[in-house]
């Protein structure tokens, strides 16, 4: 039901993910502490304004998204800039999406305390903490290098200890650790990557934008039911970076 009522809101506007970067450019894991302290008033402030207010009611994704110091993952911007209704930079011509879209992807994937994450597209790990505030263990695979790297310091040290990078493509999905309850990819592959189907677990659902570079991109709820059946639904138009093909 969330997902039909987000559908509806999210059809309004077009949502940047990790969008194309040509616009303005802890914690514990628990989702209702904030152990670094600052920056509160902020994140109370963007939930409440741009995601609460869009429609986004799950309380484990608002004390998530209240919980992660998302200036933390953008540290070439000013922290003032990390709670804007907007994406950011994070080199290598990629970006952080939009917190709203980080919202409401994570709420589409019904994520629960017992959960195991696949994510797509670690990029400055943000995405992969939020999720790590709220499931069980979160898996997420990064095709460059250098941000894999970085994601994965700055996740230890803000204490994720249940989330887990490696460097590597996506596409393959990360067979070892499958099956997920949820996959939630942040880049768009033109066609869903079959073994992420495979390693998705029965009654376990897929969030994903697909579509071309620069073109028309869909938001997709895919859901393998539980005899194996394979769901799909179109949530609302958007727009990501290209996934990517080679290792870097
Ligand atoms: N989820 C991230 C932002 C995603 S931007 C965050 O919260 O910050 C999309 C990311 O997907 C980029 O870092 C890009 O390098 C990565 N990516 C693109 N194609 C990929 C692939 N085939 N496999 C893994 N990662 C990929």
């Amino acid at each position: 039901m969330i997902a039909f009522r987000l559908g509806a809101l999210l059809s309004v506007a077009m949502l940047l993910g990790c969008a194309p970067a040509d616009g303005p450019k802890t914690a514990d894991r628990s989702a209702t502490d904030d152990t670094t302290g600052t920056h509160q008033q902020e994140r109370r402030r963007m939930v409440r304004t741009q995601i609460a207010a869009r429609g986004v009611t799950d309380p484990q994704v608002l004390g998530a998204l209240r919980a992660v110091p998302r200036h933390e993952f953008v540290p070439g911007a000013p922290a003032t800039q990390a709670y804007q209704d907007r994406p950011l930079p994070i080199g290598h011509e990629q970006t952080i999406s939009q917190p709203y879209i980080v919202a409401s992807m994570t709420a589409l994937a019904q994520v629960d305390s017992t959960g195991r994450v696949l994510e797509v597209g670690t990029g400055s790990g943000y995405q992969a903490a939020v999720l790590g505030a709220i499931a069980d263990s979160v898996y997420t695979i990064e095709i460059i290098p250098e941000l894999a790297r970085s994601a994965s310091k700055r996740l230890d040290r803000l204490g994720y200890g249940n989330v887990k990078v490696k460097t590597g493509d996506g596409y393959e999905g990360w067979a070892a650790r499958a099956p997920y309850d949820a996959i939630v990819v942040t880049a768009a592959p033109e066609q869903i990557p079959p073994p992420l189907i495979r390693q998705l677990a029965e009654g376990g659902r897929m969030v994903i934008p697909v579509g071309p570079t620069g073109g028309p991109q869909q938001l997709m709820l895919v859901k393998k039911t539980e005899d194996g059946q394979i769901e799909k639904r179109r949530i609302s138009a958007v727009r990501f970076v290209p996934f990517l093909e080679d290792a870097q």
